[in-house]
């Protein structure tokens, strides 16, 4: 049997909407995307949204946007997406990586304290894998350090939940992506949402070369107007042509999610018979489901993965710890041991194929072959 690592939900009516947007003059940020905009601010009950071509230039906008740059420090997880350091690194100043948490993989608000110099700009908290950090606590760390920004990474976590709050409730900004893999997607994109009108003011500027007006403010009222620039910014806009995939997705992510969360458990109680481990949820927290990895031993993982996808299987590895990936290890001098637990959850883990409409049969297959796997690992080592 055949099992693909994902397949998206979207369908007809989703090829409608593109058509739709076709048969209007304006393929770039319109109405459409400032319609998903207020469903966001709403869903999210914050009062500022904004759409992004991806969270990569989302986040690059919103850092510009804080003024990061050269001589800063952005703290960031090592057990994360590559793209939470790069940006840092883009923008010239140094992402400054802190070690996860061994039962959740989450940072915590003592390890970031630990982290901060007098240089620290921004913190980039990751909800890995759909599970909240905890959001209130590092919040309260910075609440008597306003110079430094807190961001979320909401790239796994649309729909998760910790306690009694949802994401951009607690920081200065959250960061979401639409890329072709997550909950919610329009192949590529990408979201920003805040609590702050005047962050909002400036990542709206930044998220367009950091002009004075969009494309659709400059023709709607008519005549021409004259733009300026102030401040230097990146070309961040999603076009209406992929926004209009999204309007249908944002009020069923939630029934999308209980399928999701119905996966988690069959998967989580028969992988629980077999020698792998699983990430900690925390009580209170309602997990967005976004990857389901498991970690073997690191002398048995890429026998786990050769031995999935000879069955058919395909996998992913989310992820390898990023100071140790040649360009930080070789930039910085970053070692294993200086990040053991990301560096040991990186060697040993594997993402299993996860998504709701994925098979009842294949899901049966996947869990068969897992135990298959790990089981003929065992008797050779
Ligand atoms: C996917 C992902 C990103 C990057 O999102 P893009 O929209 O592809 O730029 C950032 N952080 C994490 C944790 C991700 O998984």
């Amino acid at each position: 049997m055949k099992v693909d690592f994902y397949r998206h939900s979207l369908g007809a009516a989703d090829a409608e909407g593109v058509a739709r947007v076709l048969d209007t003059p304006f393929l770039t940020s319109g109405m459409v995307g400032k319609a998903v905009e207020t469903q966001l601010s709403a869903f999210f009950e914050v009062p500022h949204a904004l759409l992004m071509n991806s969270w990569t230039n989302g986040a690059l906008a919103t850092l510009l946007a804080l003024g990061v740059g050269p001589g800063d420090e952005v703290i960031v997880p090592a057990m994360t997406f590559i793209a939470t350091a790069n940006v840092v690194e883009l923008l010239g100043a140094k992402p400054v990586f802190i070690d996860v948490d061994a039962a959740t993989l989450l940072i915590t608000p003592a390890a970031v304290e630990m982290a901060i110099t007098p240089r620290t700009k921004a913190v980039i908290a990751v909800h890995l894998y759909g599970q909240m950090c905890d959001m209130r606590a590092l919040a309260d760390l910075l609440a008597d350090r306003p110079e430094i920004a807190l961001l979320e990474d909401c790239a796994h976590c649309f729909e998760g939940r910790r306690d009694d709050y949802g994401p951009g409730q607690y920081s200065d900004a959250a960061l979401f992506s639409f890329y072709a893999t997550k909950n919610v997607t329009c192949g590529e994109g990408g979201a920003f949402a805040t609590r702050r009108a005047e962050l909002y003011e400036a990542v709206m500027r930044a998220r367009l070369h950091g002009m004075s007006a969009s494309a659709v403010d400059r023709y709607q009222t008519g005549g021409y107007r004259h733009w300026d620039m102030e401040v230097l910014g990146v070309k961040a806009n999603l076009p209406d042509l992929l926004a209009v995939l999204l309007p249908r997705q944002i009020p069923t992510v939630r029934d999308r999610l209980s399928v999701r969360s119905a996966m988690a458990q069959e998967y989580a109680t028969a992988l629980a018979a077999l020698n792998v481990r699983m990430p900690h949820t925390e009580i209170g927290v309602v997990h967005a489901q976004h990857l389901f990895p498991i970690h073997v031993h690191p002398r048995l993982r890429d026998e786990v993965i050769a031995g999935l996808n000879q069955r058919g299987v395909a996998v992913a590895i989310n992820y390898r710890s990023v100071p140790t990936l040649t360009y930080y290890h070789r930039k910085y001098g970053y070692a294993p041991a200086d990040f053991p637990v990301s560096y040991e959850w990186g060697e040993g883990t594997v993402t299993l194929p996860f998504f709701p409409d994925l098979s009842a049969e294949a899901r049966a297959y996947v869990l068969a072959s897992v135990a298959d796997v790990i089981a003929a690992g065992a008797t050779r080592h």
